[in-house]
């Protein structure tokens, strides 16, 4: 086993809540073993273009000194569509080469470690993925960082919705973040006691006219047998025009006027909650810890609350579906909820 001089580290795709921590984490582990860390900014361009000022820079203690608790990445990130050519490859290569780097840890979803995978071919350090997605669809980690904070932001502003809701006993659309998987919207619609929680586990757009009446019809007996607000969380992608449309359609199709409220970006910013904190600097030490043992093309897991490794490939060969005891808790509540009208 040869000695680790230096990692190269850099946050890659959207930004997630609990980066910072992991970034710090790697830096203070690399620290202790008298290993360098040299940063590359804004995602892969940084190694694309790292003749640019600013894209390379070695890491020192102060630089990650109080960075634990704040979200957002100090490295910034971004996409980076040359990653998808050969010549961007290539030249992110050479950058490694030239910088002696004897490792690459790439902080990301699933993209960004397609983005390693893809760089394999083309150099030969040592690869390692950490999940930092609020998407948690990383098949083969029980959670990535990130989201356990999106929950946590999403549902702080779905029970200030409700209060309001409940004033005027109004009807709510609320959309939440997750690309093409309903990780957050399930867990955040159970969470919140939502009415409805629609998403791609248990809805399909084949399914929307009938989807409609079922809602409109829901929502007016919810409304005969009870007073109160009623809220419907659904995920992002999933309906032709989001929340604003489905809003749209069921003031034609209930005759109820329904308040669409998109979460967007807010639930990918603020201080990252312990749980995120925690994982980030677990899974930090494990990257370097992974490095030192000799190993490469690997993800950084948590299974059963215990860190392992799994390959990139097996990272990103599925994405990672939502439990099926969280979407039939769901229709339970559902049901149990319209049997008893309360
Ligand atoms: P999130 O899902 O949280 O947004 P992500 O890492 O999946 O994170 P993407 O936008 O899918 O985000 O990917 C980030 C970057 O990874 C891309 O902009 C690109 O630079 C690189 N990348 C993605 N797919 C590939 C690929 N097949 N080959 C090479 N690079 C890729």
């Amino acid at each position: 086993m040869t000695a680790i001089k230096r990692i190269a580290i850099l946050t890659s795709g959207g930004d997630a809540p609990g980066m910072n921590a992991a970034i710090r984490s790697v830096v203070l582990a690399a620290h202790h073993f008298h290993i360098d860390v040299v940063s590359f900014y804004h995602g892969y361009n940084g190694l694309i273009h790292a003749d640019n000022i600013n894209h390379a820079k070695l890491l020192t203690l102060n630089d990650v000194n109080n960075i634990i608790h704040r979200g957002g990445t100090i490295l910034k990130s971004a996409r980076c569509p040359e990653m998808l050519t050969e010549n961007g490859l290539k030249q992110a290569a050479k950058t490694l080469t030239l910088e002696n780097i004897d490792a690459l840890i790439v902080i990301g979803g699933d993209g960004s470690f397609n983005g390693l995978l893809a760089l394999k071919e083309h150099w030969h350090g040592q690869l390692i993925g950490v999940p930092g997605t609020i998407d948690n669809d990383l098949d083969g980690t029980d959670f990535t960082i990130g989201f356990a904070t999106a929950v946590n932001t999403a549902i702080e502003a779905i029970d200030k919705i409700r209060d309001t809701a409940d004033a005027f006993e109004r009807i709510f659309i609320v959309e939440l973040m997750g690309r093409h998987s309903g990780h957050i919207t399930f867990n955040v619609g159970i969470a919140c006691g939502a009415e409805q929680v629609l998403s791609f586990e248990n809805f399909s757009v084949d399914d929307k006219q009938v989807k409609l009446k079922q809602l409109a019809d829901e929502i007016k007996s919810a409304q005969e047998n009870r007073h109160g607000s009623y809220i419907i969380v659904i995920a992002e992608n999933l309906w032709p025009g989001g929340a604003i449309e489905l809003a749209k359609e069921l003031k034609v199709a209930a005759s109820m006027d329904c308040t669409a409220c998109v979460l967007g970006h807010i639930q990918r910013g603020g201080s990252p909650v312990p749980k995120d904190r925690l994982l980030a600097t677990k899974m930090g030490v494990a990257a370097v810890q992974a490095i030192i043992e000799g190993k490469n093309n690997i993800m950084i897991a948590e299974q059963n609350s215990a860190i392992c490794h799994i390959t990139l490939e097996q990272a990103v060969e599925h994405h990672k579906v939502v439990s099926q005891q969280l979407v039939d808790a769901q229709e339970n509540i559902l049901a149990l909820t319209a049997q008893n009208q309360y």
